[in-house]
């Protein structure tokens, strides 16, 4: 393990715009926060503050609101669909042109390593625009033929529902404002954006495009705020149709409660511990390579992480020593430090959550069986660690960590493997190394997760669907499955 203390640096424009002046926009307008109260945002490789940002209360978000209820009624409804398109399209360009100013905000924001933000978060998001701008001249009904007697016409309609609260996490701070509002914005909703408190940055800058792209006022607003003040009132507000959520399970578990109140339809994409099996036939530097990276990508701050790995008996021991190897031999450091494998956590916070878990690990028994080194230099972070000796009823194996902690258990054969895989509350994600045709079906029909990947891990397509089982989530994004969730339909009966 190595740390180096060099770092190359941010363009001008990143350095103004981080240490600027950050406001809300409603209503296509920068504001203030009503209460003139400011969040702390912090750099996660150094602990230090990095800039503020306004703590929205509830009177933002009814300002705001209402804002995205006269877009809906207004401009946004009187577009045409392929107008509506156009402007999605242009949004991608605009963010692509850009791609180097976003990918080193949310690098400095979130920790993440530089080339991780240029490669996938933020292409992603372009790609996750452009595939939903398609989607705004497609949004089709049927005709029914009613078994009644007499002539009918009956045909059903795709209706936007109207105005969606969409609150999202620090993990992939960008990427996460796409995959929420281009297919909200597609269907010809309007949206109000709670980004995560520990990661505005990128979504405050993403809003300075919106007007350039041709989006109406009011269309997208953003209120930065906490969970608990500018999130709560988002999904208490009564004129929010939908709420749409990627977090934890305890704040969805939460927010499924509150919408009880007054029926919000919601989306919710939660948490995981995602099993990756390792059978005995499947090339070992393929599978070993594949689930180091299902775990350490993102420093395992991934709702999709494969953080509990299970290995055939017989290749357990070599498996378990390449990962070990992997991770003890990764490069810690600042995220614009080209050398970095891997960054800090996102928060003082998360750090101590990660940490607490590998004390808990060790107290119930489990044991590293390899581990890298985290710089100690008051950035948030944790070495990338592999656990052994783990039994299913430990904290470690049972909850979700966010964090680049790898657990390993042996298995016997196909059967114990999938038992022990399937034996967790999430259902997020699963897969499984093998050359064995017949084993990858069995498994891939047996786990209980709605992304399966196979030779591989954490494929993202804005062309497939990506949603959990359990309490792993409800709804879908992405695909044409996601316009279900972000439409009403609504079924018209003429009798002629
Ligand atoms: P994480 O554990 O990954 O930080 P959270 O679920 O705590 O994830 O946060 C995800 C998003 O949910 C953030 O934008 C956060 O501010 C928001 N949030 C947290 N608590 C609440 C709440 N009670 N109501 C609404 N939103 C919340």
């Amino acid at each position: 393990m190595t740390t180096t203390q060099s770092r190359i640096e941010p363009l001008t424009e990143v350095d103004q715009f981080v240490n600027g002046e950050h406001f809300l926009l409603i209503d296509g307008k920068k504001a203030e926060a009503n209460s003139g109260k400011r969040l702390d945002v912090f750099d996660p490789a150094t602990g230090r503050i990095l800039t503020h940002v306004p703590d929205g209360d509830a009177v933002d978000v009814d300002r705001a609101v209402q804002a995205a209820r006269r877009a809906f009624e207004g401009p946004w409804r009187r577009l045409t669909a392929s107008e509506r398109g156009r402007i999605i399209w242009r949004l991608a360009d605009l963010i692509e042109q850009n791609l180097e100013e976003f990918a080193q905000l949310d690098a400095i924001d979130n920790g993440k390593p530089l080339t991780i933000a240029r490669m996938v978060d933020v292409p992603l998001t372009v790609d996750v625009f452009r595939y939903m701008a398609g989607y705004t001249t497609k949004l089709e009904g049927s005709t029914y033929n009613l078994n009644l007697p007499g002539d009918w016409h009956s045909f059903s309609r795709k209706e936007p529902i109207g105005v969606i609260g969409a609150i999202i996490p620090w993990n992939f701070p960008l990427f996460m404002v796409s995959v929420k509002l281009a297919p909200a914005l597609a269907a010809g909703n309007t949206v109000v954006l709670k980004p995560a408190e520990q990661t505005p940055l990128s979504a405050l800058r993403f809003g300075e495009l919106l007007e350039e792209a041709g989006f109406p006022p009011g269309v997208v607003n953003i209120v930065t705020g906490s969970g608990e003040i500018a999130g709560a009132a988002l999904v208490a507000h009564p004129d929010v149709d939908k709420i749409t959520f990627t977090g934890s399970t305890s704040v969805g578990k939460q927010i499924a409660r509150a919408v009880a109140t007054d029926l919000k339809k919601v989306s919710l994409e939660m948490g995981g511990k995602s099993a990756n099996l390792v059978f005995a036939d499947a090339d070992l530097d393929v599978a070993i390579q594949g689930a180091a990276q299902a775990i350490f990508f993102n420093h395992g701050q991934a709702c999709v992480a494969g953080a509990r790995l299970f290995v055939e008996s017989s290749v357990f021991d070599e498996v378990v020593s390449g990962i070990s190897a992997i991770a003890t031999g990764m490069t810690l450091g600042p995220a614009l430090d080209p050398s970095s494998e891997m960054g800090p956590l996102v928060s003082k916070e998360q750090q101590q959550r990660v940490l607490g878990y590998l004390e808990a690990g060790s107290h119930d028994g489990a044991r590293v069986a390899g581990a890298g080194a985290a710089p100690d230099n008051g950035g948030y972070y944790v070495a990338p660690t592999v656990l052994v000796d783990v039994r299913n009823e430990m904290s470690v194996q049972r909850e979700e960590i966010f964090g680049p902690v790898l657990t390993a258990v042996p298995f016997t054969d196909v059967d114990d493997a999938i038992a022990q895989a399937n034996d967790t509350s999430y259902g997020l994600a699963a897969g499984c190394f093998t050359t064995n045709l017949s084993t990858a079906h069995k498994v891939s029909n047996a786990l209980q997760a709605g992304n399966i990947y196979v030779n591989c891990w954490g494929v993202t397509d804005p062309s497939a669907p990506f949603g959990g089982y359990k309490q792993s989530g409800w709804g879908r994004e992405f695909g044409r499955e996601v316009l279900e969730y972000y439409t009403e339909t609504k079924a018209v009966h003429m009798k002629l």
